[in-house]
């Protein structure tokens, strides 16, 4: 067996969907608060081939709008715009044990140019300018790395990489840019 920090670091994901759920999966009854999907991200998804049935639209609850103000610090205003209380978003569709529709048995079956960015950047986030990391207990890569910079290249990203992923994102789902 090759030592953890040698690894391919695709393989975190693939043991990581062989052992548990991944962060493809949610607790059932957690799916309002699923991240949502920008229209451009959905297109990128439909051209690799998710079909309309991988897709769910979700209303704006008040719970799911805190917690992207608990994402966003400060940027409530616009995200109450952004997701105004009646409308909808798309967001991926589960099953009933809340697995993504998308996951299978070695990971997600889109290619990761056509995943959402919230599923590129995850467990990486950004604060106040500043790469982080969520601190989620299932995930394979944070287990076998000793902290950001070896969870980085478990999971072969770079610090540049979650900035310019970070930024897409923002840019997809209506925020403005703030560096
Ligand atoms: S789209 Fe792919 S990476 Fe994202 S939650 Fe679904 S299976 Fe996981
Ligand atoms: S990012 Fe972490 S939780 Fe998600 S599939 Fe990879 S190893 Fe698992």
């Amino acid at each position: 067996m090759m030592p953890a920090d040698t690894a391919p670091a695709a393989d975190a994901c693939c043991r990581c969907a062989e052992a548990s759920g991944t962060c493809c999966t949610l607790s059932p009854g957690q799916e309002e608060f699923c991240f949502p999907l920008s229209a451009r991200e959905r297109a990128d998804m439909e051209a690799a081939g998710a079909g309309p049935e991988m897709f769910f639209s979700q209303a704006n609850t008040p719970a799911f709008v805190d917690n992207l103000c608990r994402l966003f610090p400060g940027e409530g205003a616009l995200l109450r715009a952004l997701f105004p209380a009646g409308g909808f978003h798309d967001r991926l569709a589960v099953a009933l044990t809340g697995e993504c529709l998308l996951l299978g048995p070695e990971g997600c079956r889109l290619p990761r140019e056509a995943r959402p960015y919230y599923c590129r950047l995850f467990p990486f986030w950004m604060r106040g300018g500043r790469q982080m990391y969520f601190e989620f207990k299932e995930c394979q890569a944070l287990r076998e790395s000793r902290g950001g910079a070896g969870l980085l290249k478990r999971l072969g990203m770079t610090e540049t990489g979650v900035f310019d992923l970070y930024h897409r994102l923002r840019e997809a789902w209506g925020l403005t840019e703030r560096r």
